[in-house]
């Protein structure tokens, strides 16, 4: 009898927990069909939104105005197209998923705290070898101490740039800010007569003037919102702009801190086939500080960022 009581409350102990389990799944089932529901999209509208990433590349040609400027761009361009990349949103996805081994949700990832930008705002001007300009752009500039000119309107950014840098123990000199379309024009066809009378051959000197000088519808210097930064030590030590500024303390203190400024470092190396250009540790361009650190933060290039903005904007109107 003992026994048999023992094997009715072991029953109903086991039948409870089984209902209770039961209860329990259901739930956790139904609060996780309520969650998909509400924030996964259809599996139609990933289609259209994957598709659109594939149809989104970065910027090319963006400053024509009438058919024939796009005529005239083109053939500029043209000179640079197997050199030079355009990626679509889909490829930043992909290598930004390689670079950081997240194949999954690489996108996502690159939209969540992508910064809404008005994309004709002045201060996301691109230019660049598949983005030449026409026209001088429409700036106001001031002057640095140095007799260095940019755009007046990111003074107080450069000011407390060049004030911080001082703090940290990097005194930066102004090389480079704004540079017309003609000075550069000028620039180039000096530094083409100085190959010529170094003795090089009319094509090596062409060669020499295409790597060490921007084509001037082609540079960014251009817009005001380009600086050319050394350090005054560096100088000192007899170094100029090249490559092995990258290991100064003050090249590695402006790529860490720039975008708290609103700059970024325009061309940094292994993306040269999306800038056009080799790494300079020394080229800083203004584009906001929302925009800078995103850029940083993300590892990407200018180029990158308007990609994905112009899908952003793309997917918000569709
Ligand atoms: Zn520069």
């Amino acid at each position: 009898m003992k026994d048999n009581k023992k094997g009715i409350i072991l029953s109903i102990a086991i039948f409870s927990l089984i209902i209770i389990i039961g209860i329990l799944l259901f739930i956790r089932h139904s609060s996780s069909v309520d969650h998909e529901t509400e924030s996964t999209p259809s599996e139609e509208a990933i289609d259209k939104n994957w598709q659109l990433a594939n149809d989104v590349h970065t910027p090319t040609l963006s400053h024509a105005q009438s058919t024939e400027d796009k005529q005239e761009m083109e053939t500029f361009s043209k000179q640079y197209n197997d050199q030079i990349q355009s990626p679509s949103v889909a490829d930043i996805a992909k290598s930004y998923a390689k670079d950081h081994q997240s194949p999954e949700d690489s996108l996502d990832d690159l939209m969540v705290d992508l910064p809404t930008i008005d994309t004709n705002d002045d201060h996301y001007i691109l230019v660049n070898k598949l983005n030449p300009l026409k026209t001088e752009p429409n700036v106001t500039l001031t002057s640095t101490a140095n007799g260095e000119q940019y755009a007046a309107d990111i003074k107080s950014e450069v000011d407390q740039l060049v004030s911080d840098a001082q703090s940290a123990g990097y005194s930066l000199v102004f090389i480079s800010g704004h540079r017309t379309i003609a000075y550069q024009k000028q620039n180039r066809e000096n530094g083409y007569q100085s190959y010529l009378a170094a003795g090089y051959s009319i094509e090596e000197a062409e060669q020499l003037t295409d790597t060490y000088y921007a084509p001037a519808e082609a540079s960014e210097h251009s817009t005001g919102l380009a600086l050319d930064l050394l350090d005054s030590q560096w100088m000192q030590q007899g170094g100029s702009l090249n490559e092995d500024y990258a290991s100064h303390p003050s090249a590695q203190w402006l790529a860490d801190h720039a975008a708290d400024y609103g700059f970024i470092l325009r061309y940094p190396k292994g993306k040269e086939k999306i800038t056009g250009y080799s790494f300079e540790p020394w080229h800083f361009r203004y584009v906001g500080k929302d925009v800078a650190k995103y850029i940083h933060r993300h590892h990407l290039t200018f180029e990158e960022f308007l990609a994905l903005a112009n899908y952003k904007n793309k997917l918000h109107n569709q």
